[in-house]
C-alpha cells in the first residue's frame, strides 16, 4: 500500500488512479478545474498551482507524486519536491515543457528532428524562413497541446500574420517534415533502470487532435527496432522513471522525433485491451519501484478517440461486441473535447 498524489484530474489522472487502486495504492488528486478523476480517487483537492500552501499540504499527505500533464509551473514543482518525491523528475519536465530545449536535447543524443530555429522577433522569423524554407510551422515553445499554439506558414508572405498570432509568446519555427505516417512508442523505465517498450502505434490526427492509434503500425522490422531503441535511449538519458510517449514521423530516410510527453499518452490507450499490463499500470509500477509488467501485445487493436458529438454514436458502439468502451465521466459534451475512447480488438495478425 501507500498513497500516490496525482497532479491533474482529467482522463489520464482518472485511469492512473484506477490502475493504482488495483495495485493497492490510494490516490489523492490535485486539480484546479473540473475533475473526472474525482470519482475514482480516494481524495481530491481543488486548488490552483499558484496556491503554494495547498500544494505543500497535498505533498505532505502523500508518499509519492506523479502527474498527467507536463505544464506544471516550476514554482509549484519547487513547493512539491521540498516535501515529497516527484516521478518522473525535474529533468524530464524541464526538457519536455519547452520545444526548444526538447529539440536541443534530442539533437545532442544524435536523433533526427525537424529543422528548427528559435524565434523571438519578426526578424528572427524571417531569418529562420530564409534558412529552413517553407512550408514550415511556427509553434509556441510552451503550453501547446492538440495542435494549439501552432500556425502553418505556406510562404514567406505569411510570416508577419503568423508572428502576430504568437502574441509575443516565445516560439520556434519548424521545417515541415514530409512524413508518410506518424507512430509513437510508449516506453517505461523504473528506478533500477529496467526499460520496457510497448509496440509502436500508428497515429492518425485530424484538426491537430489524435483520432486513431493502430497496432501493429506500418513499420519494417528494422524501423520497429529503431523506434524502440531510440525511445529507450531517450528515457535512459533523462534518467526517467515512469511511462513516456515518444512521437515519431516516419520518413524514407529516418525516424524523426516530433516530441516527447513525460506521462502516459493518448496513443497508448490501446494497451488497455491489447496487453496484459497496460500503460497506466506500468506507470504505477515504475514510479513505485515495482518490477515492470509484461507489456507484450496479445491482439491487434484500433483505438478510436470519442471527441465531442462522437458520443452520439454510443448506442451503436455498444452494439459492437468487440469494441471495448472507456468513457471518462465528463459531465458536459463540448466540440473538440475528448469524452472517451473505444478499443476495437481483433486476433493478433502475423507480422511479416
Ligand atoms: P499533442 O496533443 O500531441 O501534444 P501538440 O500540440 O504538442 O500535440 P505537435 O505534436 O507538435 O502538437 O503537432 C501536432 C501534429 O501536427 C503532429 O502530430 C503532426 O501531424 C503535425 N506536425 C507537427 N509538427 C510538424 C512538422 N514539423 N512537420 C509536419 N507535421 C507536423
Ligand atoms: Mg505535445
Ligand atoms: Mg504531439
Amino acid at each position: 500500500g501507500g498513497r500516490i498524489g496525482i497532479l491533474g484530474g482529467g482522463q489520464l489522472g482518472r485511469m492512473l488512479a484506477s490502475a493504482a487502486a488495483r495495485l493497492g495504492y490510494s490516490t489523492h488528486i490535485y486539480e484546479p478545474g473540473a475533475c473526472p478523476a474525482a470519482d475514482v480517487a480516494a481524495d481530491w483537492t481543488q486548488a490552483s498551482y499558484e496556491d503554494l500552501s495547498a500544494l505543500h499540504g497535498f505533498a505532505e499527505g502523500v508518499d509519492l507524486i506523479t502527474f498527467e500533464f507536463e505544464n506544471i509551473p516550476s514554482s509549484a514543482l519547487d513547493a512539491l519536491v521540498s516535501a515529497c518525491p516527484v516521478r518522473p523528475g525535474r529533468r524530464a519536465l524541464s526538457t519536455s515543457q519547452d520545444r526548444l530545449v526538447e529539440k536541443e536535447f534530442l539533437s545532442t543524443l544524435g536523433l533526427a528532428t525537424a529543422p528548427y530555429r528559435n524565434v523571438e522577433s519578426l526578424a528572427d522569423l524571417n531569418a529562420a524562413i530564409d534558412q529552413i524554407g517553407t512550408p514550415a510551422i511556427l509553434k509556441t515553445r510552451r503550453f501547446g497541446y492538440d495542435g494549439k499554439g501552432q500556425v502553418r506558414i505556406a510562404d514567406r508572405a505569411e510570416a508577419e500574420v503568423a508572428f502576430a498570432q504568437m502574441a509575443g509568446a516565445p516560439a520556434i519555427l519548424e521545417g515541415f517534415v514530409n512524413f508518410s505516417h506518424e507512430v509513437s512508442v510508449i516506453v517505461a523505465r523504473n528506478a533500477s533502470g529496467q526499460v520496457s517498450c510497448f509496440d509502436p502505434a500508428e497515429n492518425l490526427h485530424r484538426d491537430g487532435i489524435l483520432r486513431t492509434s493502430t497496432v501493429p503500425a506500418r513499420l519494417s522490422n528494422s524501423q520497429q527496432q529503431d523506434a524502440i531503441l531510440l525511445a529507450g535511449r531517450i528515457a535512459t538519458a533523462l534518467d526517467y522513471i515512469g511511462v513516456m510517449g515518444v512521437e515519431l514521423f516516419v520518413t524514407p530516410g529516418a525516424l524523426v522525433v516530433n516530441e516527447i510527453a513525460p506521462r502516459v499518452h493518448n496513443s497508448g490507450h490501446w494497451t488497455q485491451n491489447g496487453c496484459t499490463i497496460d500503460q497506466f499500470e506500468q506507470h504505477i509500477r515504475a514510479i513505485t519501484g515495482l518490477p515492470l509488467g509484461d507489456g507484450r501485445r496479445h491482439a491487434d487493436v484500433v483505438m478510436e478517440n470519442l471527441i465531442g458529438d462522437d458520443m452520439d454514436r454510443l448506442p451503436a458502439l455498444l452494439e459492437e461486441p468487440a469494441a471495448a468502451l472507456h468513457l471518462y465521466g465528463k459531465a458536459e459534451v463540448r466540440a473538440g473535447r475528448k469524452m472517451g475512447h473505444v478499443n476495437r480488438v481483433t486476433p493478433l495478425s502475423p507480422r511479416s
